[in-house]
């Protein structure tokens, strides 16, 4: 072999450990979803469409809500399962959508926070599905009722589901093979999840305290992970350097700090 060939050799060996490090020194990038829209940090309402605003103001990657459904099978954006004393699966759409929240806005029907969602391309709809307070069938009529707003809207492509309900989160998949789907309960194993066919975990942060080998098992499983609702500084630190993929935090202003100073 001629000295030229060594050269080429060794040279060819220098550049593929050059390049090798650089791709294994690549992190994953943590992305930050708005608990509720940004509400804590700017005085606006919880699942307010000005949470959502404020939301993608901030650049989150994403901006969570929830939604319930009235009796006559209309879905809003709100977290209990009563306002002001109103219980919405019992309460017709006509009664519901006079509820005023604190800065005045009208109760967000889905369809109205969808649209103030579609405003934009950058910031994801992390779309909640409650579970219903008196049936399970109720449960799933809800989660076709979203899948058709989400398509009706137009924003299928910028929006992504989650549920405790475990059933609501395979229907999501059957009804939408194309939708991402987090499940949150926090009592399926990382194979459990990729079994089913769903495509990662939303689970509390304590759940990945105890199963500490349960995100690097989700990665190589190729599940995306997501935990909830991260407000202190030391569990989002401790959850950066696990490399989790997105944290949902009441304090997405403090999470976009602590990622890019
Ligand atoms: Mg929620």
């Amino acid at each position: 072999m001629s000295i030229a060939s060594l050269k080429l050799i060794a040279l060819f060996f220098i550049f593929s450990s050059i390049i090798f490090e650089s791709v294994s020194q690549n992190k994953i990038t943590t992305y930050v979803i708005a608990h509720r829209g940004a509400w804590k940090n700017t005085n606006a309402p919880e699942n307010s469409i000005a949470a959502l605003q404020h939301a993608i103001r901030l650049g989150c990657y994403g901006s969570e809500f929830d939604v319930h459904m009235s009796a006559d099978s209309v879905p809003f954006v709100l977290h209990d399962h009563s306002i002001q004393g109103i219980h919405i699966e019992k309460t017709h759409a006509a009664e519901l959508i006079k509820i005023k929240l604190a800065n005045g806005e009208s109760l967000p029907t889905l369809e109205e926070y969808l649209l103030a969602g579609k405003s934009q391309n950058k910031t994801r709809l992390i779309l909640e599905i409650k579970s219903s307070s008196i049936s399970k069938e109720r449960s799933l009529a809800l989660t076709k009722i979203c899948i058709d707003m989400v398509n009706k809207t137009g924003v299928a492509d910028l929006t992504d589901y989650i549920a405790f309900d475990f059933d609501v989160c395979l229907q999501v998949k059957k009804l939408a093979p194309y939708a991402h789907v987090q499940y949150l309960n926090g009592d399926k194993t990382p194979e459990q999840l990729a079994t089913s066919g769903l495509n990662g975990f939303d689970y509390h942060f304590s759940v990945l305290k105890r199963n500490q080998a349960w995100l690097s098992d989700a990665h190589t499983l190729n599940l995306t992970t997501n935990t909830w609702t991260v407000n202190d500084e030391e569990t989002m630190r401790w959850l950066v350097a696990q490399n989790i993929q997105m944290i949902t935090t009441n304090e997405p202003e403090k999470l976009i700090e602590l990622l890019t100073k």
